[in-house]
This record gives structure tokens, sequence and C-alpha cells, in this order.
């Protein structure tokens, strides 16, 4: 039986239902030697982000993945905190982002200690804070992988590869995922384990249709910045048959330190709201809608 790890312990196919893959609670996209970087009052943010939540949850959604990786302020105190405050399970990764946001730490660490220490959240926890790690999140460059992310990319792969975790990656070329997948496979991890995220930002379709040809998923994560063109898309994808590997999100939230008092959130319910309908109206069956937001979801993050 699988099922996910989560901010509430693991959780099956039964105790879950809509899952929005991609979703933020906590970010700090500052360089990390600003002062006060990833700093934030715990009790703060839960002020802030649960009326969001329970927004969320109003509407159908039983949990999200927070897709904020070491460099970009994961916080996984203040994501827990959140979460049982809502009763929200949350599911938070291991890994790193791209350049200029990889520590010094990672910068001087071998890919095998790398790899130790992804599987190590993977199957214990994450700093003493007793949530284990539900994925490995990571990123490229835009211009193609450096040396850092490639050895970040590879260490993921053994990590992966151990634990069946999925290893989701913020790339926007099709170019790069094309390489990205080159490098995990000789490592023994199957595409069908890695989320190119960011999909949509690729304009040409037929990167799409290659990945998805080689098994990896396809996420679409800007749901209600570019409604028109994903859903042209989806329906082409649905058409050419790759319905089951395809994640819809919206990469909204959240606190933002850098911002007084956090900012104003961005809701998380546009999918269900405003996007669904209209998935609906161009005569997309329910099955599939309960496929694209309920079974790929889950089957992507379950091990
Ligand atoms: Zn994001």
């Amino acid at each position: 039986m699988t099922s996910i790890p989560t901010t509430l312990g693991p959780k099956r196919s039964d105790e879950l239902g809509l899952i929005l893959p991609h979703e933020h609670i906590f970010v700090d996209l500052r360089t990390l030697d600003t002062p006060g970087f990833a700093q934030a009052d715990v009790e703060q943010v839960v002020q802030l982000m649960t009326p969001e939540i329970e927004k969320a949850q109003a509407v159908g959604v039983t949990a999200i993945v927070e897709c904020s990786a070491v460099g970009v302020g994961r916080r996984v105190d203040i994501i827990r905190a959140v979460s049982e405050a809502t009763q929200l399970p949350v599911v938070v990764p291991t890994g790193v982002y791209r350049e200029p946001w990889v520590p010094d730490w990672v910068h001087n660490a071998s890919e095998s200690y790398l790899a130790e220490w992804m599987l190590s959240e993977l199957q214990g926890e994450i700093e003493d804070s007793g949530v284990q790690a539900g994925w490995i999140k990571l990123s490229a460059g835009d211009e193609g992988l450096t040396d850092v992310e490639t050895k970040i990319l590879r260490a993921a792969a053994t990590a992966g590869r151990e634990s069946n975790a999925v290893i989701g990656s913020h790339t926007i070329q099709g170019q790069v995922v094309r390489d990205q997948l080159d490098i995990i496979e000789a490592i023994g991890y199957a595409p069908e384990r890695f989320i190119w995220i960011h999909t949509q930002a690729e304009p040409e379709f037929e990167l799409h249709l290659e990945m998805a040809q080689r098994g990896a998923w396809l996420e679409y994560d800007w749901i209600g910045n570019q409604d028109e063109d994903d859903l042209l898309k989806i329906q082409q994808l649905l058409d050419a048959g790759y319905g089951n590997q395809l994640l819809l999100s919206q990469d909204r939230g959240w606190y933002d330190p850098a911002l007084p008092g956090g900012g104003v959130p961005q809701p998380y319910t546009y999918l269900v709201e405003k996007f669904l309908p209209k998935l609906r109206a161009a005569g997309i069956e329910e099955a599939t809608i309960h496929q694209l937001t309920h079974t790929n979801p889950f089957r992507a993050f379950a091990r």
C-alpha cells in the first residue's frame, strides 16, 4: 500500500482527494546572504496563511505540495505549524534549488554526501522537525545545468532510486530536461519518477510530447496566468494519450519575508473555482478531471 509522507504523517489515497502538486506557504527568493533571509515569526505566518488554506479546504483541497527547497527559504518548522493549525497535510521536499541559491555547504559537499543527506530526510526526518521529506525538489539554470546543479541532480537520482521518491525540477527549457533525463537514466532512476516543473514555460510543444514519450510527468503549474494556452495544450496531451502523466497547479501562496507582514498571499482556489469549470465547458469528462486533480498527483508523490 503506497502513501505520501506529509507533515501530518503518511497519507494513503483513501485519506486524500484533490491535491495541489505545486504551491508555496513560505518562500524567500532573496540571496542567502540577505540580512533576515528566511526569518519570520512563526505565529505571524500561521495567522497570514491559515485563512488562505481554509479557503482552499472549503473548495475541496485535501493536501498541497510545498515546493520551497533548500536555498529559497525552506522552513519545515513553519510549514508544520501552519499544517497543524489547519490540519492540512503538506508534502515537504528535500533537495536544493539552482544557482545562485545554492548554499556554500552544498557547493563543498561531495555527490555521495548529498545523496546520503537527501536519503536521510526521505527516510528519516528533516532537521529534527519530526517531518519526513516527501520528495526531492531541485532546479536547473535556464541556459543548462551548471556543475553544481549536475552534482545535485546526480545525488537526487541516487537518493530517489534508493527510496522511490519522486524528483521535481524547476526547468524552464525543454532542452535542459532532455539532459536531465539522460543523467538520471544513466544512474538507473526512471524518468517515470521525474516531474518537469513549469513545463508550460517551454513554448515548443514538441518538447512536451518528447518528454512525455520518455515517461516524465509534465506539470502545468501556472494555472490562472495563461488559461487559453494551457487548455489547448491539455486537450492535445489528452488526445495524445498522456492524461496519466499530467499535473496541474498554480504556484501560488505565500508568506514572503521580504515584504512587510509577509505581503498579500494569492489564493489557492483558482484552479477549482475558475479553471476546472473551463475544462468542463471544453467537454473534458469528469473522470478525466478526477484523474488530473486526484489520481495523478497521488501517484506522482506516493511511494
Ligand atoms: Zn514554485
